[in-house]
């Protein structure tokens, strides 16, 4: 790689020629049309402008974080940071470019330097540590667990259960495992977890930009699974599906992932998981992008709620499927702040609140701690639940 020390120069070419390097290489496709400025959910935010179509040109003429001005730099570094990964902008793109890859080669640029926000900065060192992303002691990984005899993952057990960072150690998360390892228990499905073995599967790493501790985490959990006999992989967050699935192959892994709601979408199918209890209560189904957008999955987690007895559908018009709009809460976004009328958030459960729904089903832990934090300081009748816990109170 060549000199980088002329980060702050106006102009050039040699941090270009890195940021190509590090995963950058769409830019000269760009032909500056605008739809990916439209489509990012910034745009929603109407208080907050976020030029989108600016990053590949800037990243063409080496112009990233290229402010000589401490300020300026600052602003340039948070513009680079309210990227949310959600991949809004790369679907309607002509050319199929994808800005937040862009975006990612500048924050793998900017972490070389060690020019982040802080508060990233301590999720990476504490991933790096403790192997989560909030320091939480490793030993109590399990505890959501205590007392609903999960067995420990050994050979011969069908699925290894990842429930991830969220759910193994944030409270109202660790519901939903919870409420999945009931479901699991119930249809007699053959699974156990890694507990104090398990290690966050790297994705919020690697959005942010360190590249160095994703690869390790990343070996770590392959290394633990294949030495621990694991083939299938059942996971509860779409952002270890998507690493497990998409990232973790280049890295020698090759074992079966499946999301929570594509395997009980099954077992609803083959009539292994019966729906018993009616839940007559409006609901309405918030795609998480990375489950949506990047994995196509948006049939099986409708095929559910669909099968639910007594559950009346409900659906966001025009902000649905793949032109649903994020939660806010991804490539770091849940550990960032912005200003009150800033954030994508409020505009997101604005449009689920404007279904009349009773709830908002989410298939993400992401979702549902960003959604349940922000309608907190909200005066308003509508809860969050996991698609889990809805099939967990039917049966
Ligand atoms: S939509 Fe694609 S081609 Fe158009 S400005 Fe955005 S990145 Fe460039
Ligand atoms: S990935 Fe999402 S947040 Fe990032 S630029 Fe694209 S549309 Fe905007």
């Amino acid at each position: 790689m060549k000199d980088k020390k002329n980060l702050t120069t106006e102009i050039n070419p040699e941090i270009r020629d890195i940021l190509i390097e590090m995963g950058a290489e769409d830019i000269y496709k760009c032909y500056q049309c605008g739809k990916c400025t439209s489509a990012c959910p910034w745009f929603q935010v109407e208080i907050y402008d976020y030029p989108v179509f600016k990053f590949s040109l800037e990243t063409a003429l080496g112009a990233v974080a290229s402010s000589e001005d401490k300020k300026e730099l600052d602003k340039e570094i948070e513009l680079i940071y309210r990227c949310v990964g959600c991949e809004a902008c790369l679907e309607q793109c002509p050319h199929g470019i994808s800005t937040p890859n862009i975006l990612r080669a500048a924050r793998r640029l900017l972490v070389d330097f060690d020019s982040y926000p802080e508060t990233l900065k301590s999720i990476v060192q504490k991933t790096h540590n403790v192997g989560n992303p909030f320091g939480e002691h490793r030993e109590n990984r399990a505890d959501w667990a205590k007392g609903l005899n999960v067995p420990d993952f050994q050979q011969g057990i069908e699925y290894l259960y990842f429930p991830c960072c969220l759910p193994a150690y944030e409270t109202r998360n660790q519901k939903v495992a919870q409420a999945t390892v009931g479901i699991l228990q119930k249809c007699e499905v053959s699974f156990g977890i890694l507990g104090v073995k398990e290690t966050c599967c790297g994705e919020v790493i690697r959005r942010i930009g360190a590249e160095n501790i994703f690869e390790e985490v990343t070996k770590a959990n392959i290394k633990e699974f294949k030495d621990s006999g694991v083939k299938k992989v059942l996971v509860t967050s779409p952002h270890c599906f998507t690493t497990f699935k998409n990232e973790y192959p280049d890295f020698g892994a090759d074992f079966e992932v499946l999301h929570t709601t594509q395997y009980f979408s099954h077992l609803i199918d083959t009539g292994k998981l019966k729906l018993n209890k009616s839940f007559d209560k409006k609901v309405v189904y918030h795609d998480p992008c990375t489950l949506g957008r990047k994995n196509n999955i948006y049939e099986e987690p409708r095929n559910i709620l669909k099968n639910i007895p007594g559950l009346e559908f409900l659906e966001v018009e025009n902000f649905n499927r793949n032109l649903s709009l994020c939660c806010g809460a991804g490539s770091g976004g849940l550990w960032l702040e912005w200003e009150k009328d800033e954030r994508i958030v409020n505009v997101r459960l604005k449009q689920l609140m404007d279904t009349g729904a009773d709830i908002i089903a989410v298939a993400c832990p992401y979702c549902l701690q960003m959604f349940e934090e922000t309608l907190k300081s909200m005066d308003v009748d509508i809860i969050v639940m996991d698609i889990s816990e809805i099939i967990f109170e039917c049966l």
